[in-house]
């Protein structure tokens, strides 16, 4: 069981999205836990403050170290891993969510405002993971798309009806072959012949390629890490020379 901890000044983000799917079955079938805390319990003073001016000068506040440091002291557990949700961390990917998922204990930091405090980043967490080369208002969003991603890697999640966790893009550096559904036909629009065949060996073999074509067309990035066999590579490598001639 997977025990999640997240650190936010806006607990209230995250009650829509705890309370569907994949992670309110998480939840419900005891896979996960998650314990959503205000940071501002740990800050001090009246007014519970946990920004402050950023020291240097320039626009917007910076939330400062303590309440974090403070908060994780008192939730950690042993072999617990600390992440801050950050732009400048370390992409989140599908292998990456499956190291998340074998955590016993992961504790979230979201920022706000002009960031964190870069003592959290280098002396509390253990890593700085990004959703993307963009930048949002806050860790809160960052931090549900990691925790779904990470919820469906647990063991009995996604049931025995889902394919995902092998064959879900990425998760063997592919892209997912096209999915179809009823009708066969909408309105002269066809869904290729062989997925009714009802010949699984075909329909695998056909799946393999148009996943193959799709990673080449739209992530070829992706094809090197890729798991491919050699007729594999050299079908698709024939491909490109051909393209570019
Ligand atoms: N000034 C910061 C910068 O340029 O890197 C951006 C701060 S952002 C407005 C506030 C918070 O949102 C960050 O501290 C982080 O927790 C979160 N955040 C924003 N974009 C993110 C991303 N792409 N991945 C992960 N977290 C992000």
């Amino acid at each position: 069981m997977l025990r999640v901890e997240i650190l936010t000044l806006f607990p209230e983000y995250f009650r829509g999205p705890l309370d569907h799917g994949t992670l309110r079955r998480a939840v419900a079938g005891g896979q996960l836990t998650v314990a959503v805390h205000n940071l501002r319990n740990w800050a001090e003073g009246k007014h519970r403050v946990t920004d402050d001016y950023t020291f240097g000068g320039g626009t917007g506040m910076v939330m400062k170290p303590e309440p974090f440091f403070r908060a994780v002291a008192d939730l950690r557990t042993p072999g617990a891993y600390v992440i801050l949700l950050s732009p400048s961390g370390r992409h989140l990917t599908q292998q990456r969510t499956v190291e998340f998922a074998a955590h016993a204990q992961l504790i979230l930091l979201c920022g706000r405002y002009e960031g964190v405090d870069e003592r959290v980043a280098e002396f509390l967490a253990h890593e700085e993971v990004s959703i993307g080369d963009y930048v949002v208002s806050g860790g809160e969003l960052p931090s549900l798309v990691l925790l779904d991603s990470v919820a469906r890697q647990l063991p009995g999640v996604l049931g025995g009806g889902c394919s995902a966790v092998n064959e879900e893009s990425h998760s063997a550096g592919l892209l997912e072959y096209p999915q179809y559904t009823r009708p066969a036909d909408y309105e002269g629009i066809r869904v290729p012949d062989i997925l009714l065949s009802g010949n699984h060996q075909q329909i695998d073999s056909w799946r393999r390629t148009q996943s193959l074509l799709r990673t080449h067309e739209r992530r070829p990035d992706l094809l090197a890490g890729a798991d491919l066999s050699e007729a594999e590579r050299a079908s698709l490598s024939a491909k490109s020379h051909c393209e570019s001639s």
